[in-house]
């Protein structure tokens, strides 16, 4: 049973495997591609023409790599056209970030050899803030290579030669690939920056560290790179090694842009030496490239070699020929090439200006808020003041109020006796002396009761102080609840009071008093905790024609009340001549 298990997980296993290796992994076949078109061009077509027919089976994400790498094929071939629709294609899959980075950079790359500068510089904006905002550095890092063989395109050396040491400070050795690309540029910056010998020495090293590290075509470049700095040094032996090893490096790679190029330096060198022939070959062959702008330097330096082979053998017309047409080149290249510093330097300030711009914008912006802080500061300021303000009155309204009801209960207190809350002697006094006034113009009668409590000092003397007090407001509040409003009630002191009523005439004050003491003597007297009776006198006076003050008929009024104390209290009389 063992045995059968065993060989039945074999059988599975061996299906599996199988299956594995009989499904092609694109992704591995994309990969090795990225590389042979760095390191071997014609495997790298070979490649591509392969996977070509299986594109319908691949991923959107291997899509856009296939089509981002035809398009490598397509530049190195000078298909520029057909570079950048590839690139289009690429764009169509959605790729991933760091592919989408290479995309652009690539855009950029053919948008500077067509000289479609506009395109090229609005490419690059977008993809340095893109590279900039890089946390990953290994992604930084491939950003910034790219970026270095455009700075070289632009002529852009300073830049070219900081980024390449940017890249190698980011970088320190971890990625070998962008390690010598990184070196490679630096040396390229300083070569174009005139420092030869330190040059020399640069493309010497990253030859060394490109060869090491799998990097053929880089390392071909830098011996290209130290021909090139030894041409310019005047070393012409060394330079003519050097270009020639370049040269069938480059032709290994077909790469027919950099084949032109050494073939023209070598042209030049071969002339130097009086191989006639082999400069006239290579010349001959140069001249007759097609008129595209890549091609320009190349004839013209060929064009110059023809001249001075031509003028070498007295054939002088030939030679003005030749030589107007390298100058017509030359003036074309430098054209180009300040056309591409114009660009370039335009594009530089313009993204200067619109940093500028971005900055005013945002001083502006700070300004405003500034100013919107400060009117929100003022607003609230100015509601704090209102409230304030606000406070502050109401503040002073309540104290106004306060000192008003103070005043009031000041006068009311001045005013009144604490006992009953009945006007005290003087206060009544004064009311009544207006009212005579009035009373005098209009003729009118006056009459004046004076009341006393009977026999009040027995009730202190039997119940105590507190009942005799409240017989006192008792009986104040009976005769409140009698008296008209436009009476004058008051209390003259002790058990004592005064009623002055205007307009009253005596037999009116006669039947108020009356009613006053028949009042008071029903009083109950039980709420005081005592039973008592309560009993009261009032003498009675009018107003005669001769008073010309209160004092005579108050008088009057006093004598009334006696002669109801001495007829036996709980009385009422009005005043009568014959009481005196
Ligand atoms: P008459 O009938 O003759 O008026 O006798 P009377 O006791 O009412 O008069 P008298 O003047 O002898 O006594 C008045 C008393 O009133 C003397 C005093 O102690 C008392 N008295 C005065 N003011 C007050 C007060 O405010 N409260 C109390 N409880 N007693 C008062
Ligand atoms: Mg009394
Ligand atoms: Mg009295």
């Amino acid at each position: 049973m063992p045995l059968k298990r065993l060989v039945y997980c074999f059988f599975i296993q061996l299906v599996f495997a199988c299956c594995v290796f009989a499904s092609p992994n694109f992704d591995e076949r994309l990969t090795t591609l990225d590389k042979l078109l760095q390191t071997d061009l014609p495997q790298a077509e070979i490649i591509l023409a392969e996977l070509a027919p299986s594109v319908s089976q691949f991923t959107p994400s291997q899509l856009a790599t296939y089509h981002t790498l035809s398009s490598i094929k397509q530049l190195y071939l000078s298909e520029l056209e057909q570079a950048n629709q590839s690139l289009d294609m690429a764009l169509s899959f959605e790729p991933s970030e760091e592919l989408l980075t290479r995309i652009y950079l690539y855009k950029v790359t053919i948008y500077l050899l067509q000289r479609n500068y506009e395109a090229a510089f609005s490419m690059l904006e977008m993809n340095l803030s893109r590279i900039e905002s890089y946390q990953d550095n290994r992604l930084k890092v491939a950003s910034y290579v790219r970026l270095l063989n455009i700075f070289l395109d632009l002529n852009a050396y300073d830049e070219m030669r900081d980024t390449a040491n940017l890249v190698l400070n980011i970088n320190q050795g971890k990625d070998t690939k962008h390690e010598c690309y990184a070196k490679l540029y630096l040396a390229v910056a300083t070569l174009k920056l005139t420092q030869y010998s330190q040059a020399n020495e640069l493309f010497k090293d990253s030859q060394i560290y490109c060869a090491t590290n799998e990097q053929p075509l880089i390392a071909n470049m830098s011996i290209k790179g130290q021909a090139q700095s030894y041409f310019e040094l005047g070393q012409l032996v060394l330079a003519r090694t050097m270009f020639e090893t370049a040269l069938i490096g480059y032709q290994e790679f077909r790469f027919q842009l950099e084949i032109n190029d050494v073939k023209a330096y070598l042209s030049k060198i071969y002339f130097y030496q009086k191989e006639y022939e082999r400069a006239a070959q290579y010349a001959d062959e140069l001249s007759k490239l097609n008129d595209d702008k890549v091609n320009q330097h190349a004839k013209k330096q060929a064009n110059e070699v023809l001249a001075m082979l031509a003028s070498k053998d007295g054939d002088y017309a030939k030679a003005y020929q030749y030589q107007l047409i390298a100058h017509t080149l030359d003036l074309q290249y430098l054209e180009d090439k300040t056309n591409k510093q114009n660009a370039y330097q335009m594009a530089r300030f313009n993204n200067a200006e619109t940093n500028r711009e971005n900055k005013s914008l945002q001083q502006e912006r700070m300004l405003m808020m500034q100013q919107k802080d400060l009117m929100l500061k003022e607003k609230s300021s100015s509601m704090m003041f209102s409230t304030l303000l606000f406070g502050v009155c109401i503040g002073l309204v309540l104290l106004l109020l306060t000192a008003w009801l103070q005043r009031n209960q000041f006068r009311r207190q001045a005013q009144r006796d604490g006992l009953t809350g009945i006007y005290n002697r003087q206060t009544g006094q004064d009311l009544a002396e207006d009212e005579l006034v009035q009373v005098l113009a209009n003729h009118s009668h006056f009459s004046v009761m004076i009341l006393d409590l009977d026999l009040f000092k027995s009730i202190n003397d039997r119940f105590g102080h507190a009942t005799g007090d409240w017989t006192l407001k008792k009986v104040t509040h009976v005769i409140q609840d009698i008296i008209r409003p436009t009476d004058i009630f008051c209390r003259m002191g002790g058990e004592e009071f005064v009623l002055y009523l205007p307009n009253t005439d005596p037999q009116a004050a006669l039947q108020l008093a009356e009613i006053i003491r028949s009042e008071v003597e029903s009083i109950n007297t039980k709420y005081s905790g005592h039973n008592f009776s309560i009993s009261i006198s009032i003498g009675i006076s009018s107003l005669d024609d001769g008073d010309l003050s209160l004092d005579p008929f108050l008088n009057r009024a006093d004598i009334a009340l006696y002669e109801c104390k001495r007829q036996g209290r709980n009385k009422v009389l009005i005043y009568q001549p014959s009481f005196a």
